[in-house]
């Protein structure tokens, strides 16, 4: 069994999804999306979501603005509803990070990001609820919140469908073939060949595996990020908007039925690696409690609010907490994985640089930040890498 086709994307997440719907609006036929389970059953399926704009790169500050236009407009760019909620984001640092803070805003500003900075005793005027000592300022952005990563996800391959890429569940590549440096095609779980000279990686928590098929090794560690639902008490009042406590190490994030997603923001994550197939996995009791600590410093009103549930979920990390979105040493083999974290918020704009990339097009947005032999060159130079956030202080 073999057949022939333009682009082989790996992967049916967010990501794979974003870069169907690209690659057929600029007019490449034949694109074949392969999912070895259902669309979002990764990382996406069990993301928070959440969609804040500071970084500390000018790249992923436009990338993540040209992302936050899409999901306020999906209906009408891709079709289908993104659940964007424009809540609001406030994200709280220590003394310490106000410099790197203030830096980052200056960023935020010239890309065209709307922030403010204030002072934490005037944190009390957006949200009271909020503990502001051991803050050194706050950052408000009010068009941040949130987005329901499977629906973005399922509104992109709908899109996809419409213009004529191929989604095909239930169908693990088993094998890349490469002839000459070059790539030529899959091997799916069926025996069946596909053959392509374009074939995309975007396979998130399973990357590495799917790098490997095809002889090359991705320095990106699976780390556990497990995610802690909460209810809230009526008297907790009206919801809390999204809140990025760096300086706590904790986020809080609202959903519909009076529930918080919560968890760990202190980006440890690499030192807890997990195997991918065990996201989903209840967290343990304990682990919850600790997590929970954290939620009722930053926000005190949470402390009386009711456990529902906790799971295992993982983020595919780089080591500078960036994606690689670039063609591997193996032609025709492309890499856009590595999200760190930040997959959904930037899916749209990484969707469209790798299109761009691949049809040969000059990238919107500067793409070297993203480059496949960034680590091993930047070592070279004796450059740290910048953290997810704030960048390095
Ligand atoms: C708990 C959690 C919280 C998060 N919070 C946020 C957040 O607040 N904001 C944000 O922007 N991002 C967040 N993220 C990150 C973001 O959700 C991910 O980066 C993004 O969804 C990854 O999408 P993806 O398509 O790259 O990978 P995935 O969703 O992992 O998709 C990869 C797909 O590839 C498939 N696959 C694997 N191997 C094969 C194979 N051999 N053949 C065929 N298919 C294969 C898998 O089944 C999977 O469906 C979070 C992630 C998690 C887990």
């Amino acid at each position: 069994m073999s057949r022939t086709a333009d682009a082989v994307i790996i992967g049916g997440g967010v990501t794979g999804a974003s870069l169907a719907f690209h690659l057929a609006s600029r007019g490449v036929k034949g694109v074949v999306v392969l999912e070895r389970k259902f669309l979002a059953a990764g990382g996406t399926g069990r993301s928070v979501g959440v969609i804040r704009q500071l970084y500390p790169s000018p790249e992923t500050c436009r990338m993540v603005l040209s992302s936050l236009r899409v999901f306020q407009n999906f209906r009408e760019v891709v079709g289908g509803d993104s659940g964007y909620v424009g809540c609001g984001a406030l994200i709280g640092v220590s003394p310490a990070m106000l410099p790197s803070l203030e830096r980052s805003l200056e960023i935020q500003r010239e890309v065209g990001i709307r922030a403010e900075l204030l002072p934490p005793h005037e944190l009390a005027r957006l949200e009271p609820r909020i503990d502001p000592s051991g803050l050194g300022a706050v950052l408000h952005e009010p068009e941040s919140g949130y987005g329901d990563p499977t629906a973005v996800t399922l509104g992109y391959a709908a899109a996809a469908r419409d213009r004529g890429v191929a989604i095909e569940q239930g169908v693990a590549v088993t094998e890349i073939r490469v002839d000459g440096g070059r790539v030529t095609g899959v091997v799916t779980q069926n025996g069946e060949s596909i053959h392509s000279r374009v074939v995309v990686n975007a396979a998130g928590l399973w990357a590495g595996a799917v790098a490997a098929l095809a002889g090359i090794t991705l320095p990106i560690v699976v780390g556990r990020h497990p995610v802690f639902i909460v209810k809230r008490g009526a008297a907790f009042g009206p919801p809390h908007p999204v809140y990025l406590d760096l300086a706590g190490g904790t986020y809080v994030r609202p959903e519909t039925g009076d529930l918080t997603l919560t968890g760990s923001l202190v980006e440890d994550e690499t030192r807890h690696p997990m195997d991918p197939e065990l996201l989903g996995n209840e967290a343990g009791f304990e682990e919850a409690a600790e997590a929970l600590e954290l939620t009722s410093r930053a926000i005190p009103a949470l402390a009386d609010a009711h456990y529902q549930q906790g799971y295992a979920g993982a983020f595919d990390i780089t080591p500078d907490w960036m994606p690689i979105l670039d063609e591997s040493p193996v032609r025709g083999f492309y890499i856009a994985a590595g999200m760190s974290g930040h997959g959904f918020k930037l899916a749209p704009a990484v969707g469209q640089m790798m299109a761009e990339l691949i049809t040969g097009g000059r990238t919107t947005v500067n793409r070297a930040p993203f480059a496949f032999d960034r680590f091993a060159a930047a070592r070279r130079r004796g450059e740290s890498f910048v953290g997810s956030f704030l960048g390095s202080s």
